[in-house]
């Protein structure tokens, strides 16, 4: 794992700074894996994804779905987002779609662009990537220093920068399966673009602790938490609606 190498000696720095910077403007989010070992989440209507505009119109019968605010007439902000080439097709296509929801709630006042990490990436492209304002999605395993960490040993996932510029987000892969792959990066992605944890009942995708079923849509909570980050307006950016999910949060 030559990235992970890389990887690691570039972490050393991030999170040092990371935690430096703390109780400043960075984030430094840890999500815990604890649901994701334990018994399966007793659960209705099981929240799955699916991003229900343009190309994925929404199949009849589906519950869940995007609210479709009027969008602003062009893309007011791009974030690159690039992906580590150690993940598979199928965990990419989970990123992918994860992504694809995340433009949808922020309808182009900010868009996620994808892009593939140059294989065996240095570590100077990794700080050029951080200080252009760009994210680096990295599959890490347990045995990554990052996922060593004290703190971070329950974790699934860890994001470590600033929303106002670049930074990284750890995927420790060995800790969940594939079908958790898409709810995992939803949720970091929120901690990317300002978001905190709400642990209230209405906290869904951003809980604290990850609970199986109950990430895969980013709901107005997450949304909200977004748009106070951003600075954006809550009523022209979109979430995901249907049973199970409070359509009053604020
Ligand atoms: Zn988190």
């Amino acid at each position: 794992m030559r990235f992970g190498r890389w990887v690691g000696r570039l972490a050393v720095g991030l999170v040092l700074s990371g935690l430096v910077f703390m109780a400043t403007a960075m984030a430094f989010s840890v999500l815990p894996a604890n649901a994701a070992n334990g018994p399966a989440e007793p659960r209705g209507q099981a929240p799955r994804e699916q991003a229900s505009r343009g190309d994925e119109a929404p199949r009849s019968g589906q519950s869940l779905h995007y609210t479709d605010h009027a969008a602003p007439a062009a893309t007011r902000r791009v974030i690159s987002l690039y992906v580590d080439r150690d993940f598979s097709d199928a965990e990419r296509e989970r990123i992918a779609l994860a992504v694809r929801q995340w433009n949808v709630a922020l309808n182009g006042f900010i868009q996620f662009r994808l892009g593939l990490l140059a294989p065996n990436p240095q570590p100077q492209l990794l700080a050029q990537i951080r200080r252009s304002g760009g994210w680096v999605l990295a599959r890490i395993d347990s045995r990554h220093p990052v996922a060593r960490q004290a703190e971070v040993r329950q974790a699934m996932a860890m994001t470590i920068g600033s929303s106002a510029g670049g930074g990284i987000v750890y995927v420790i892969s060995d800790r969940f399966g594939l079908s958790d792959l898409n709810g995992v990066v939803l949720h970091e992605l929120g901690h990317v673009l300002g978001a905190g944890h709400d642990d209230s009942a209405s906290g869904h995708l951003m809980a604290s602790v990850y609970k199986a079923g109950n990430g895969h849509c980013i709901d107005q909570g997450a949304v909200a938490m977004v748009a106070n980050a951003q600075r954006l307006p809550l009523s022209r950016l979109n979430w995901c609606v249907g049973p199970g999910l409070q359509a009053n949060a604020r």
